[in-house]
């Protein structure tokens, strides 16, 4: 299919090399690369910008006519500046260029003659209470749209603005586009959705769109031609999921049929707290999909601490039961750590299976992680190998190629965030024969329902609500970090809380180290230097209220020996305070620990302050949570933290968390790799996402391989061709 599909012709079939390799500098390769480059602005030329209206501060396309144009010479500095006065007709800003070289300086000053219109970009900023713009970009506005029987013939007066690079300027993405898209004819662009879903939601044909969004001549179509390619976009997207979705109910898998005595009965006899109703719930419906002789293929989505790993347990000893195995795959070491730990806790003497003491349905835990010692290491491998052990819990060193299972039941993803499809798919491929596992995933997080149906589109989902009874729950609060007294403050709380036998967390952004490899930053952070896991322990080792108290230090780039001491530490009170990185952030489960500190904290995402949070608060006591920052509670950052501290419910959260995040870091994260969404929102496009979806849908349960939508069938290949491939070879 690659072969044939003429999108898919590299540029340099039909443009000159020169081109091709600005072209490149912005990842445009393909014809179907450069035609989906969209652009980012529509400006009408027509009209000249009202000055009055500009936001200061911001980044701004303006399109002016040149009143003067003056050369100086600096007095400070050296080389010259030209001086641009431009005007909107009743308003004029002062635009300033700084040059060290006299060539370019002339050729601007050229191209800039009063009555010369042109778009400029730039950020508008203040010069002593004028608005001004300093060395924006601009492009002159040719004589053929600002002479009125010139723009007549070209019949648009709408100028495009692309985004742009050094190399490739918006003018020559433009001509490229004029170049490549002018020749396509219906039989090369045919329409990617179908006849009758394009009627019923009145939608343009693809190449109608893409003439529409590149080439106006009115405002009107551009809005229509959007619409269109993001219902396509969304409609590939769904389309591609269903089919995973089809795909994955037509493959056999083994079922694991719950079993009256064994294991995970015997588990359930001890288990020294009563299920929420929704653990029930859950529970059942995954138990009812393990039953079935097709793969589960389920997400778990559930506050923070409302106990999903327990509901996961069941499922695994429940395959156990049926005589398979379960892997657990999670996101760090510290984490399959903590969860080999804590599942051979919650276990008992069911974990020693074939040992002197054993439960009589035991088995047992193995943990496989990259850093173990090769002895360990092979040990592990050998008890996955025999099915000697009923669960392997490991993170991504599961997905390598020599490890194997005797039989590989089921599969639990821990907090899928971090998991892309493709490994998914990894792991899946190693069930026997032709039957593939069942899939459990759970997220860290609640996602609003259209990420679900996005990034998740191809998994059932299942909610828990609830938290176990009896969580005192979290207060959170902001403390501004120039204040030291209030930061005094903080430590003095934390020392009262280890006096009365409890655990305290200190998140920093960064360890502080010579080569920084663990940094964390959100968007919008500000720009302070923040402060490390090792100077912030050293200062706390010296603090009066820390004199007699061993702090705990862990980070990525500790061994995994090291990690392993400073959380059993930890646990036991040895050290009860830790000084962190986000190594913690996810699943870390200590009872006893009621503080988190957070530095920083305006360079922590939404939902990790949620996960960080989620930490405390655990046991019976109460959880307090401590937001420091530099940020100005009046500027956007500081009201974000005070949402953050005000909002403690997952589902509110995650939706702040979209509002705040670009979309394409949620869902290029979730698909790795080049996202194919340019122009779908997951915030606002719910609706059509919907629709998409139900139209998906339907065309994949009649024609499952796309056999009778050759375009929609190419649309999907260029898209992601390696799943395509996957699909034609299964
Ligand atoms: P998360 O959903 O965040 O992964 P966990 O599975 O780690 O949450 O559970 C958090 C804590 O709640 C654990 O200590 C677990 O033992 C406990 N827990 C789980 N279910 C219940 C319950 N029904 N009643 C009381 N405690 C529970
Ligand atoms: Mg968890």
């Amino acid at each position: 299919m690659a072969e044939t599909d003429p999108l898919l012709a590299p540029l340099k079939s039909v443009l000159d090399p020169a081109t091709v390799r600005k072209l490149a500098t912005l990842d445009l390769h393909t014809i179907d690369d450069l035609i989906r480059h969209y652009p980012r602005n529509y400006i009408d030329v027509r009209q000249l910008t009202d000055l009055a209206l500009l936001p200061l501060g911001d980044q701004v396309s303006v399109v002016l006519d040149v009143v003067s144009a003056q050369v100086r010479q600096n007095r400070s500095r050296a080389g010259a500046r030209l001086e641009v006065t431009a005007s909107d007709g009743h308003r004029t800003i002062a635009i300033v260029f700084f040059f060290q070289r006299r060539g370019p300086l002339r050729w601007h000053e050229a191209a800039l003659q009063p009555g010369t219109r042109a778009l400029f970009t730039g950020k508008l900023g203040d010069h002593g209470g004028r608005p001004q713009l300093l060395q924006p970009k601009y492009e002159v506005i040719g004589q053929d749209l600002v002479d009125e029987a010139a723009a007549e013939e070209r019949a648009s007066y709408l100028q495009v603005v692309y985004p742009a690079s050094a190399k490739a300027k918006t003018e020559l993405i433009a001509q490229a586009v004029k170049t490549v898209l002018d020749p396509l004819t219906v039989a090369e662009v045919p329409n990617v959705i179908p006849d009758a879903i394009r009627l019923e939601h009145r939608l343009q044909g693809s190449l109608e769109a893409l003439r529409n969004v590149h080439r106006p001549t009115e405002m009107e179509d551009v809005k229509e031609a959007q619409r269109t390619l993001r219902w396509e976009e969304a409609f590939v997207l769904q389309t591609t999921l269903a089919q995973r979705r089809v795909e994955a109910q037509t493959r056999p898998a083994v079922a694991r049929p719950r079993a009256r005595e064994g294991i995970r009965a015997d588990f359930e006899a001890a288990l020294p707290f009563e299920l929420t109703p929704g653990q029930v719930q859950v529970g059942n419906e995954i138990s009812a999909d393990l039953e079935r002789d097709h793969p589960m293929q389920r997400l778990l989505q559930g506050e923070v601490g409302s106990g999903k790993t327990i509901v996961a347990l069941r499922a695994m000893l429940q395959t156990i039961d049926a005589g398979g195995q379960a892997a657990l795959l999670a996101p760090t070491e510290v984490l399959a750590a903590q969860h080999a730990k804590s599942l051979r806790t919650m276990l008992g003497p069911l974990a020693e299976g074939g040992m002197l003491g054993g439960a009589a349905h035991g088995t047992q835990v193995a943990l496989l992680t990259g850093s173990l010692p090769t002895a360990a290491r092979r040990e592990a491998l050998l008890q996955a190998a025999s099915g000697e052990a009923g669960i392997v819990v490991g993170t991504h060193a599961l997905l390598s190629e020599n490890v194997t299972f005797a039989d590989l039941g089921l599969v639990v993803v821990d907090e899928q965030h971090r998991f892309g499809v493709e490994q998914r798919d990894k792991l899946r491929a190693k069930g026997m024969g032709d039957s593939i596992p069942h899939l459990l995933v759970m997220t860290a997080t609640p996602i609003p329902r259209t990420v679900a149906m996005t990034v998740f589109g191809d998994l059932e989902i299942s909610t828990l609500r609830q938290l176990p009874r009896g969580r005192a729950g979290i207060e959170s609060f902001l403390v501004p970090a120039s204040k030291p007294h209030w930061v005094d403050r903080i430590w003095q709380r934390v020392r009262e809380e280890v006096d009365a036998g409890r655990r305290a967390y200190i998140v920093c952004s960064r360890i502080g180290d010579a080569d920084e490899a663990e940094v964390t930053t959100a968007p919008g952070s500000s720009a302070a230097d923040p402060v490390s896991v090792l100077d912030l322990e050293q200062q706390l080792r010296e603090h009066q209220a820390f004199a007699d108290i061993e702090i705990g230090v862990l980070h990525g780039r500790l061994t995994s020996e090291e990690k392993d001491r400073a959380m059993e530490r930890f646990v036991a009170g040895q050290a009860p305070v830790l000084v962190s990185t986000t190594v913690i952030e996810v699943g870390v489960d200590v009872p006893a620990a009621t503080v988190m500190v957070i530095m920083d904290a305006d360079r922590f995402g939404v939902s990790q302050l949620h996960q960080l949070r989620g930490r405390v608060g655990r046991g019976s006591q109460p959880g307090l949570c401590l937001l420091v920052t530099t940020a100005d509670p009046n500027s956007e950052t500081g009201q974000r933290l005070e949402k953050i501290a005000a909002l403690h419910d997952g589902f509110e959260l995650a939706q702040l968390d979209l509002e705040v995040r670009r979309e394409g870091d949620i869902l290029g994260t979730a698909q790795s790799g080049r996202t194919s969404l340019r122009l779908l929102r997951a915030t606002v496009d719910i609706e059509m996402i919907a629709a998409a979806r139900t139209a998906a849908n339907l065309v994949i349960s009649t024609d499952p391989h796309l056999d009778d939508h050759a375009a929609l069938a190419a649309a999907l290949h260029r898209i992601d061709p390696e799943r395509a491939e996957f699909l034609e070879r299964a």
